[in-house]
């Protein structure tokens, strides 16, 4: 009679489990295919590190992950437990009274233990802590399923101290075996489900942060315009969600006090799929205003634990409001430049070509140059930023390496795809492929971060691979190699700064040691501020913000709060290693009226160079 039930109560619980997964299969399964299993070995590799080891959980959140991570070890462990009760309770077969059966169960009681620990702390955070990011309300439902894991293992550690068959040890059987099935009848539909998820997500995020695959213009392909246009892993994604919160507290919109919440972008994705409006427009789901907010710093992405890629969905509606004309009017202006001049800020040939010509530098010619030096839009016209550069060259040219530089670029597309427009970014990419393949270049240099990205990945989607390292990563190679430095002796005045990551060089590229290695080489003591190396705190510039109208902001600046937290490190220097973060930081310390000193990192170098060959 028990056995019979037990088997209703199962095929109830199990059906309404199958049943709400159903819902979500099938709306992934409709969706247009974007799952890939390239580069498998380092999926494998991440896979182990960041579902098997919890590296991503704990990483951030130190004790909160580890107490995640004891509970996650937990529930693998008893995987086997609970599968051999349920065949027993289901009359399968029974296992339950074998010698090695009692060994597992005594092997598993420190593993209980461990659970009741972390979920008891996972609960206290929850209900009283409540840290900003997970939310303004108690969650009624993940105290529920804190409370049944407590009685999972209390259940379990109790089955040590009473004698089987009697009452209370059918009691307590029926009720962790009752509380499993609600367990699993509850989790699709709640933040759970990414127990199950969780580990098919963090194999199928792209290898590569932000990673945007080109449009096929051919197939009529214009980005993500309604719900139905949303790919099977941006789908996966919004399934997967376990509202941490990570990637808000980490996004410098939503820090800045902005309406962007990259948790809110999934969450809202997740609510427009199961409600089935998939002709809804994304620009209505997420609000059009938010979907320009985003920097593209990649902080979201970088920081989740279960592998959601929110930088594909961003900019996919971007490219979609895009090719339907809605872009804000600066972009509308940016476009124009690029279309007209090929650069961001629509200036004349010539300036570059003075440029060059004052800085001496050669057309390149792989017969006679060992690297290309790509200048990049600020190279090309910022007098600011042409100053690093022209450090740059002294230093090149005192460690005699040849180097030439392109005869003409084009911007390198980087502000066209990161704001949606496609189609000029392609335009420009492949102009620029062209031009470096007739050129023979092997290996790019360059001081701009973006420059680094985007020839380097993006233009890999067309099929240009070619190696291209950033200033700060080839200088230190050099200078390692020829054991510079000041010269000054032990206990010579080190110079206090503070150096700011830039997004595009310490999140997507990973340079975090190099920049470092040079300040503290040339004498350097330096304030680390607070968001750093591969999860810095972003200049507000990427995305085409740059040429976002500031005053119409909402909240505040997020230069702003980026440049107080490097004047809260006390150096009165800020090394810098991108033009973009130059320029947006510079205007932070305008509007503040502070006299902090800002300088590039190549110019820093250079001139402790100069100074210790005096
Ligand atoms: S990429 Fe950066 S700015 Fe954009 S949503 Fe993510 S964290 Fe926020
Ligand atoms: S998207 Fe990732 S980081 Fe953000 S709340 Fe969801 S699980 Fe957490």
């Amino acid at each position: 009679m028990s056995i019979l039930a037990f088997w209703v109560l199962f095929l109830a619980f199990v059906g309404a489990f199958a049943l709400q997964v159903a819902t979500r299969v099938r709306l992934i399964a409709a969706a247009p295919n974007t799952f890939s299993v390239d580069h498998f070995p380092f999926r494998i590799k991440r896979f182990l590190l960041d579902v098997v080891l919890q590296r991503r959980t704990i990483r951030e959140r130190p004790v909160a992950g580890l107490m995640h991570a004891l509970v996650f070890w937990g529930f693998v462990a008893f995987g086997g437990y609970t599968s051999i009760e349920f065949m027993s309770g289901l009359a399968i077969v029974d296992l339950t009274r074998t010698p090695w059966f009692y060994g597992y169960r005594v092997a598993l009681t420190p593993f209980a233990a461990a659970v009741l620990v972390g979920i008891v702390y996972l609960l206290i955070r929850r209900a009283f802590v409540r840290p900003i990011g997970l939310g303004d309300h108690v969650s009624i439902e993940s105290i529920i399923i804190a409370l049944f894991i407590v009685t999972l293992m209390t259940t379990f550690l109790l089955t040590f101290r009473l004698e089987e068959g009697t009452l209370t040890e059918r009691i307590n059987w029926w009720t962790h075996m009752m509380v499993i099935l609600a367990f699993m009848a509850l989790i699709p539909a709640s933040k759970h489900f990414h127990l199950v998820l969780s580990p098919v997500t963090v194999l199928l995020k792209s290898p590569e942060l932000g990673n945007l695959p080109n449009l096929d213009f051919e197939k009529e392909q214009v980005g993500l315009e309604t719900v139905k246009d949303l790919g099977s892993k941006m789908r996966l994604d919004a399934f997967t969600c376990v509202e941490c919160g990570r990637c808000q507290v980490n996004c410098p919109a939503w820090g800045a006090g902005k309406e962007l919440n990259p948790k809110a972008i999934i969450l809202q994705t997740k609510d427009a799929l199961l409600a089935g409006t998939i002709e809804r427009k994304l620009g209505e789901v997420y609000s059009e205003k938010v979907l320009w907010q985003c920097t593209t710093c990649g902080a979201c992405e970088n920081q989740c634990p279960v592998g959601i890629e929110h930088l594909p969905i961003l900019i996919g509606a971007r490219r979609g409001l895009v090719s339907n004309g809605d872009a804000p009017a600066y972009l509308g202006a940016m476009y124009n430049n690029l279309e007209r001049r090929s650069n961001i800020w629509g200036l004349g040939y010539d300036q570059r070509t003075k440029f060059v010509q004052s800085a001496g530098l050669e057309t390149f010619d792989p017969a006679k140059h060992d690297v290309l030096v790509w200048l990049g839009c600020a190279g090309s016209f910022d007098a600011d930023f042409q100053k690093s550069l022209r450090s740059l060259f002294a230093i090149l040219r005192a460690k005699a390496v040849r180097f030439g530089v392109l005869a003409k670029e084009r911007c390198n597309g980087d502000p066209a795809k990161r704001t949606g427009n496609e189609y000029m970014f392609q335009e420009l990419a492949n102009g620029n492929i062209e031009d470096l393949r007739a050129a023979g270049v092997k290996k790019i240099l360059t001081s701009c971060p973006h420059c680094v990205k985007t020839i380097g990945a993006d233009y890999a989607k067309f099929g240009y691979q070619v190696e291209i390292v950033h200033s700060s990563v080839f200088v230190e190679e050099l200078l390692r190699r020829d054991g510079a430095s000041t010269g000054d002796g032990v206990g010579a005045p080190r110079d206090i700064v503070t150096f700011h990551d830039p997004c595009y060089l310490g999140r997507y590229a990973g340079t975090v040691d190099e920049p470092r290695d040079l300040l503290t080489r040339f004498g350097a003591d330096i304030r680390e501020p607070e968001r750093n190396r591969d999860n810095p705190y972003c200049c507000g510039a990427g995305g085409g913000l740059l040429f976002a109208d500031k005053e119409e902001e909402p909240g505040s600046r997020i230069s702003d709060v980026r440049f107080n937290q490097l004047q809260a490190t006390g150096a009165n220097t800020v090394v810098t290693a991108c033009p973009f973060c130059s320029i947006m930081l510079k205007g932070a310390q305008a509007s503040a009226q502070a006299d902090t000193q800002f300088v590039d990192l190549m110019t820093f170098v250079n001139g402790k160079l100069t100074k210790a060959n005096a």
